[in-house]
């Protein structure tokens, strides 16, 4: 069993010498997510869900200023990006990064070796990634091609997929995974992420826009995110509610 605790987060923008005036983005976030739970979050654009999501993989662009994250009582906020990779955490981002010159395969290979502390042995390792890209109906052809350069964003996403299958977290944080994905890529993706879910009896925080992606991905917690905090959380019948009526009677009056 894993909990990853939040408690009373708040987190800005790094300053920097060109910008040194930053104001806080997450202002008091709290949510606990443990084994076996997928908690979805969903909030209007600029709420600060994928800030939330950056602060919890330890991105260097922001900048913690109070509050706490705990992986089963150890701090995460002390530990550097790849230490909270091994210890069980991973996120899939909204807007994956392109690394030219790495292709995909040697890019997967050397994340798992990261995470797992020594080398998957290779012949065991193709039989892997090949059955997941299968899995997923993602073509052989792009282990070769270097990493998210010229992908679709539906491939895009289904590299993110392949990393959580190979890399088996405890606690998987999928930011808006669903944008850009037609229906057939939104059931693949899907499926791959209730695999994890059994396989691994992960738990999950699902930041999504649309309550389309929750008919294929079971909700145990909706919460809504506005401004900057958990406004309110509820069951699954909270995504339909929100999808009939939107945001507008959580947003704080300096929002409204
Ligand atoms: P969401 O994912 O809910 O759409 P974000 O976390 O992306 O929201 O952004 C929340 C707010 O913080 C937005 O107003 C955004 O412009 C601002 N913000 C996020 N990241 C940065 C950054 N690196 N530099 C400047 N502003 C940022
Ligand atoms: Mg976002
Ligand atoms: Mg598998």
């Amino acid at each position: 069993m894993t909990i990853l605790e939040i408690k009373d987060l708040t987190a800005r923008v790094a300053a920097t010498e060109d910008a040194p005036e930053t104001v806080e983005i997450l202002k008091g976030v709290n949510l606990t997510i443990e084994s076996g739970q997928t908690h979805a979050i969903m909030g209007p654009n600029g709420s600060g869900k994928s800030t939330l999501a950056y602060v919890i993989a330890g991105h260097p662009k922001y900048e913690v200023t109070g509050g706490t994250v705990t992986l089963d009582g150890e701090n995460v906020l002390e530990m550097e990006v790849d230490e909270r990779a091994r210890a069980g955490l991973f996120l899939a981002m909204q807007y994956p990064t392109e690394i030219p010159g790495v292709s995909t395969a040697n890019f997967l290979r050397t994340a798992a070796t990261a995470v797992r502390g020594e080398a998957p042995k290779l012949r065991h390792w193709v039989k892997e990634v090949k059955e997941a890209m299968s899995d997923l109906d993602f073509d052989p052809a792009f282990s070769e091609r270097s990493v998210n350069e010229g992908f679709s964003g539906g491939e895009k996403k289904r590299h993110e997929i392949l990393q959580l299958d190979l890399l088996k977290p405890k606690i998987a944080v999928l930011d808006e995974t669903d944008s850009g994905l037609d229906v057939d890529a939104l059931r693949v993706v899907s499926e791959g992420v209730n695999r994890y879910k059994a396989e691994e009896n992960g738990g999950i925080l699902l930041i999504t826009h649309y309550t389309r992606i929750l008919q294929y991905i079971k909700p145990d917690t909706v919460h809504v995110f506005v401004d900057g905090r958990v406004a309110a959380s509820g069951g699954a019948e909270l995504a339909d509610e929100l999808e009939a009526n939107g945001y507008e009677k959580y947003l704080t009056p300096a929002n409204a």
